[in-house]
This record gives structure tokens, sequence and C-alpha cells, in this order.
């Protein structure tokens, strides 16, 4: 079936290989390109040399994308100690691995340590005294809030501390007995502005030099992820298209301007999570149904329901489309149309706001569709427990006692 169809136009990110995969692919499934998720950790590596990739394992949790990425050198940002274990199970060395989710129980702490974990994120005096207790020794970096500004998903409003608390905390670390490491950042997912690492590297340097006004020292600063994918659309379904030279330009200025500010002997690491693996990954599924309805107000619209969505592939429709190619289907007459995914709740559609999706018009059910630059959190946002953190487990009561 392969090579016989016309290759559909797909813009950047999915490479021929992808499209190949999707093409024999005989069933539903995520589909991963491990070359191309490699190739995009070789080009961060050229584009950021001599900083340590941390792949933010959340993004993909698949051993085969852990396994190949640690392959090449890269370690992980884990958030969890089952994150830690299935690193480790994957092939990740231990010394390449850090704690950065500041949020964690006594129990997440000596688990982490237990196993190894040495560096540890925080961004509270309350957690830090609890590394102290459950991670003796440990060394401890500091995560200060962004604003989130540029990114489609703002994290700051959970993560993150001010300038001032964080050189509070790390003063207390060292007083604790834990080592002051380092500083962290997260700019927001998907940040679609230069201006977000810029802005991010100023509050680093405010804090570098009040820290070594007290004589603290650091050694390494984490720039966090978001990098953006470079395949999504918009809710209006018009590209992204983020500015990636702009985007690398400034973060190589801010680091060596970072690496100027006397007192610290800085190394740098990052944290992609989408950028290495969204344009990598694509959904196959398949055609629901495609039905010509009338909306409340009686103007007729087409519904395109398909067999995978917000609570099978696509929890992030909300804040963008996807690029969907109908093979069967190149160069039909289109009509516009929502897309939906198919269960019953009414959250599970997009483009039902704005910018509707040109689709045949003849698509039949179970005509095939690939949904691209879907290959990060797909996987995260489904069965696999986010973060490492389980499904909840279901015990029951009923009437016996009564
Ligand atoms: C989720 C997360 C990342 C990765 O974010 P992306 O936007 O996918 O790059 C990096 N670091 C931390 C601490 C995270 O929680």
């Amino acid at each position: 079936m392969c090579g016989t169809a016309p290759r559909p136009a797909t813009g950047p990110g999915a490479a021929p290989r992808l499209l190949d995969a999707l093409a024999a692919a005989d069933g539903d499934g995520i589909v991963l390109d491990l070359a191309g998720i490699e190739g995009a950790y070789e080009a961060l590596r050229r584009e950021l040399p001599g900083v340590a990739v941390r792949f933010a394992m959340k993004a993909c949790p698949v051993d085969e994308v852990l396994g190949r990425l640690a392959e090449r050198g890269c370690g992980v940002d884990a958030a969890s100690p089952h994150e830690v274990e299935q690193a480790l199970r994957a092939g990740v060395p231990v010394d390449r691995m850090h704690y950065g989710n500041t949020v964690k129980s006594d129990r997440n702490i000596a688990d982490a340590h237990r196993l190894g974990i040495t560096d540890f994120a925080t961004d509270s005096l309350e957690d830090l005294a609890a590394i102290a207790r459950h991670a003796p020794g440990a060394r401890v970096f500091c995560r200060l809030a962004t604003t989130g500004e540029g990114a489609l998903w703002g994290l700051s409003n959970k993560y993150g501390c001010a300038p001032a608390d964080a050189v509070a905390i790390l003063d207390k670390a060292r007083e604790l007995g834990l080592t002051p490491a380092g500083l962290s950042v997260h700019v927001g997912s998907q940040q679609m502005t230069a201006d977000a690492w810029s802005g991010a590297c100023d509050l680093i340097a405010d804090v570098l030099t009040a820290l070594s006004a007290r004589g603290i020292s650091l050694d390494h600063v984490n720039l966090g992820g978001g990098l953006p994918a470079l395949g999504y659309r918009d809710t209006h379904g018009r590209p992204l298209d983020p500015p990636m030279d702009k985007i690398f330009a400034v973060i190589r200025e801010g680091m060596a301007r970072l690496g100027r500010i006397p007192g610290h002997r800085l190394g740098f690491v990052i944290e992609p999570g989408r950028h290495l693996i969204a344009d990598h990954g694509a959904i196959r599924a398949h055609v629901s149904r495609l039905a010509a309805r009338r909306r409340p107000d009686g103007e007729p619209q087409h519904w395109l329901y398909l067999s995978c969505g917000k609570f099978n592939g696509l929890y992030e429709m909300d804040q963008l489309q996807y690029r969907l190619v109908f093979p069967t289907h190149h160069g039909a007459a289109s009509v516009p149309a929502v897309v939906a995914g198919p269960t019953c709740d009414s959250d599970d559609a997009f483009s039902h706001r704005h910018g509707l999706v040109a689709v045949p018009e003849e698509l039949a059910s179970g005509d095939p569709v690939w949904v691209l630059s879907s290959g990060a959190y797909a996987t995260s946002y489904m069965t696999r427990g986010f973060n490492g953190f389980g499904p909840l487990a279901c015990t029951f009561t009923d009437g016996a006692d009564e």
C-alpha cells in the first residue's frame, strides 16, 4: 500500500518515514518515529552546544523512546519515583536524572533518594525541610516562577517562587546540610516567543547576583521545557510557526550572559518534552462518521467524529488543532466540519468554537485518518498514569453491612 498513493503535503515535522509507517499500519494506534526523535535530540545538541539535555519524560513515557534517547547521552527530568524507576529500566543512568517536580510527599522523596537520585527541584521551605529529612545531603535547585506569557500552556500558577524566596530557600538549604546547586525555570509549554527566555534569564541573573552576594555559589542553571513543536495549528487552523532560530539565539545569548556573572561556575541544563516528540509521532485513527447536522439555530453544520479524541490521545485539543490527513481521499471535494472524538463528553471536540476544518465530503465510516504532530503527551494523558502517578484503584462497598 505504501509508495503507491501520492504523499500528502504535511508541512513541517513529519518525516516520509513516519507517513510510510502510518500508511502501513493496519489498525489504530500511535506511531512514534524513533529516528525522528533521535534526530530532534541531535539537532537540539547542535543548536545548544554543551548544554545537558534531560528529556521531560512525561511527554512520552515509552520505554523505547527513553532507551533510544539514553543511548545518545540524553538524561531525564523525572517527576515521581515511578518515572525514575521506568527511566532506570529503560537504560537511563541515574546520574543523568533529576527529580524535577517541586510537589512531592515524604514518601516520594525517600523513594527517589533510595533509587539514587541526588538532585531535587524545590520551591518552598516545607518541601526543602522534607528533602533534608528524607534525602539527607541532597543537591537542590530552586524553581523560579515565570509569567508563562507567550505559551499555549503557562505553568507558573502552580510552580516556582519569587526571586527573594529563592534566595531564602537556597540559603536555608545550606543551613540544613543540603547543597544549593542550581536554579530552574519553565517558561510555559509550547512557548512561542523568544522574549520569554530572555525574560527568564533576566530573572535568573538577578537571583544569581543576590546569591553570590551571600557567598552561595551554584553549579547549574536549568532552562526547563517549553521549546515548541513545529507542526501544530492554532485553534483557528493557522500554522503556529514558532521562531526557532530566534529562540535558540536568545537562549545562547542568555547563557553567555549568565555565565559571566561572578561567583558561580555554571553548567546548563534544558528539559525539552514536546519539542523532541510531538512532530515525530502521529495517531492512526479512523472515521467514525461524517454527519450533516443542524445547530439548534437551524444552521447546517457538518460534524466529523473520529475514533480518537480528548480522552484517548488528543487531550490538548482545546488549545490547538492537529493537522489531519485522509490518505484515501487526496484532493477530494471538501466540506467545513467540526471535528470531535468518540466519547459522550461534549468537550470532546475541536474547532467547534473557531475555524472549522475542511474534510473530504465523501468520508465513510472506517476510513483511515492520520493525526499529525500528536506524539507529545498523547500516551501520558491516557492510561499510563500521568507523570507516573497511577490511575485510581477501584475498591467496592455495598449494602451488605446495613
Ligand atoms: C513538563 C515539564 C517539562 C517539559 O515541558 P515541555 O513544554 O513539553 O517542553 C520540563 N520541565 C518540567 C519541570 C516539566 O514539568
